[in-house]
């Protein structure tokens, strides 16, 4: 589904490298965690496989089904089923939470040449998935994330991944600060979603998200490359053990 063969990135106005030689692969229906600590390179992989503007990748390539994904657009990559969730979610006043979702399903069915849905078709859809991840009919009618908890906030970004039904989803939930309540809102979402034709990606600073949505693969970002893979035990002995002595090692 997703590979990243020795990927090297760098701010694209400073000299700065980023990303080291980062090399990971993910199948068809797998769930990864990346862990790291601050300023290892968690989001910025984030932002190169979304193809935000700022970083230059130097080396490397990125492989998403079977396409080079570095020569996509943002929308494009999208259309083709990669979703992904950031940190800080944006607000857009005057747009409801409901009709933001059918924009983003219409647009990407366009892209991919399906029909697009009416909106008694989406209407269906969009509250029979609503019921499932038990998101009330209320919030879809407010505009999108204003004056949302972040709670709520979890909510709608779990509603949006059911409804585009993406085949990878990257989430990038470091340093977010989620409280209990919001990370079971993830962690129930992201496991409701696990499907053995969809990938997951959870990039996360704390192992407590980990409690619940359970990895098949865990990997440790250092200085921007993975200095150590295994499964969800890694995650364990990440708490126990700090990051200090993984990036010992790989230094
Ligand atoms: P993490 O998510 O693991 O905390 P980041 O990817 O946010 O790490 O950052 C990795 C490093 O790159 C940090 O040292 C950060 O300061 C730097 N960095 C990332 N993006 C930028 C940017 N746009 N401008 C300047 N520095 C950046
Ligand atoms: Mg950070
Ligand atoms: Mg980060």
């Amino acid at each position: 589904m997703l590979e990243i063969n020795n990927l090297h990135v760098k701010l694209a106005d400073e000299d700065r490298a980023i990303l080291n030689g980062l090399t990971l692969n993910v199948k068809r229906g797998e769930v990864h965690a990346i862990m790291g600590p601050n300023g290892s390179g968690k989001s910025t992989l984030s932002y190169v496989l979304a193809g935000r503007e700022g970083y230059e990748v130097t080396d490397g390539s990125v492989t998403f089904k079977g396409e080079d994904l570095l020569e996509l657009a943002p929308d494009q990559r999208a259309a083709k089923g990669l979703f992904l969730a950031f940190q800080y979610p944006i607000e857009i006043p005057g747009v409801a939470t409901m009709q933001f979702l059918k924009v983003a399903l219409n647009s990407q069915r366009k892209a991919r040449g399906e029909k697009e849905l009416t909106t008694p078709e989406f209407m269906k859809l969009v509250k029979d998935r609503a019921q499932k991840l038990d998101i009330s009919q209320d919030m879809l009618k407010r505009p999108v994330n204003v004056g949302f908890s972040g709670g709520e906030k979890k909510r709608a970004e779990i509603l949006q991944m059911a409804v585009l039904e993406p085949s990878l989803c990257i989430l990038d939930e470091t340093d977010s600060g989620l409280d209990i309540d919001a990370l079971r809102v993830v962690a129930d979402g992201v496991n409701a979603l696990r499907s053995p034709d969809r990938a997951m990606v959870v990039i996360t600073h704390y192992q407590r998200l980990l409690d619940y949505i359970v990895p098949d693969h865990v990997h440790v970002l250092s200085q921007g490359r993975i200095v150590k893979s295994g499964g969800k035990e890694l995650a364990l002995e990440l708490e126990a053990k700090g990051y200090a002595e993984f990036t010992k090692e790989a230094a």
